[in-house]
């Protein structure tokens, strides 16, 4: 993930230990909870999971959080959240956890580092892009199959690549895809695109970008690199070999909740919160696409992950007393 290895974060230490706060999750979710935890002077640790800034990093330029008129590159936000956060006092280590026991306070988490007790727990840990599934694709990802146009589209210089979906992610990734390759095109499902519509005109106005419509990916067909794929018309049931670079696959996230499974109650894969962030467990909060199907910004998982520092304040307060 070249764009993220900017940023630097703290070594673990690696005996057990007890915190006030645990913020699972780098995102700006994760890094929003630890800056108003810190300012609240939790001294808030933050483990960082192995996507460091969260999908945000991965976002060539973030146009619609507000405060940069020209736009932000992804990497550079997360950057900026996490010196902010850490200005306050929030550790941010890059350590992942990898089983939790919310039955009893404080909070057991096991990380590579170690284990930590925690009074209190923001589950930040984000969403992961949706896999295909079809054949060739595990076999060729990171050899033209991939799911982040920021990290690869440079090694497709003048190269002919497709794009799977037609929501924000496909439209938006698809149109950064143009500064390098000599044509992107877009299969989607169905006639009409999901994504926003100064997007849709922008991608559909681009010359370098075409369109195919009710279109399915069967195949990703190569030995050492994508030399094709193969495809569907849903419509007409004919199936057809599109020769290409590369096969960019944006069909929406799962969110990375697995760990919590049987802890802490859940809808659809994620974790349940009302308005105020909390789960079914007193001391257990969730901001972010860990808890979010809906909105999926970075302005609204700060905002959760803001939400979520607070009412942990509140809690640790109300405890201590
Ligand atoms: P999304 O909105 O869920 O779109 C997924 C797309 O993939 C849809 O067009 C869907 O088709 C298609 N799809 C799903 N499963 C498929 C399959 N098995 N085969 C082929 N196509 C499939 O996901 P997203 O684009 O990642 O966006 C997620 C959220 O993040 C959204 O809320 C979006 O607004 C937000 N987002 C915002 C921005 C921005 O504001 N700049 C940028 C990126 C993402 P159908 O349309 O037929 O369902």
């Amino acid at each position: 993930m070249p764009a993220m290895s900017e940023l630097s974060v703290s070594t673990p230490k690696t005996e057990s230990r007890h915190v006030k706060l645990l913020v699972l999750g780098s995102g700006p979710a994760g890094l929003a909870a630890a800056l108003y935890a810190a300012r609240a002077e939790l001294a808030p640790v933050v483990l960082t999971g192995t996507e460091l800034g969260g999908q945000a990093a991965l976002t060539f330029s973030i146009e619609n959080y507000p405060g940069f008129p020209q736009g932000v590159g992804g990497a550079d936000l997360g950057e900026l959240f996490q010196k902010q956060a850490e200005r306050f006092g929030a550790l941010v280590e890059f350590d992942s956890a990898y089983s939790v026991d919310l039955s009893t306070r404080p909070f057991k988490i096991v990380a590579d580092s170690g284990e930590i007790r925690a009074d209190s727990l923001i589950i930040a840990t984000g969403a992961s892009p949706i896999h295909l599934n079809i054949p060739g694709e595990t076999e060729l990802t990171g050899k033209g199959t991939s799911y982040c146009a920021t990290c690869d589209g440079w090694f497709f210089k003048d190269k002919k690549v497709v794009v799977v979906g037609g929501g924000d992610s496909a439209v938006e990734e698809g149109l950064f895809l143009t500064r390098y390759a000599n044509s992107v095109t877009v299969f989607h499902r169905r006639d009409s695109l999901r994504a926003g519509a100064v997007l849709q005109k922008r991608a559909l106005e681009h010359p370098k970008m075409k369109f195919v419509w009710n279109t399915l990916l069967t195949e990703i067909i190569g030995t050492e690199k994508v030399e094709a794929v193969r495809t569907k018309h849903l419509l007409t049931g004919e199936e057809g070999l599109f020769p290409t670079d590369g096969a960019f696959i944006f069909i929406g996230h799962t969110p990375n909740t697995q760990m919590f499974a049987g802890q802490v109650e859940m809808k659809d894969g994620y974790i349940k919160v009302d308005n105020h962030m909390n789960t079914n467990i007193p001391g257990v909060y969730a901001a972010g696409e860990a808890a979010d199907s809906h909105f999926r910004q970075v302005i609204t998982s700060a905002g959760m992950g803001a939400a979520a520092a607070i009412e942990a304040t509140h809690f640790l307060e109300r405890e201590s007393t």
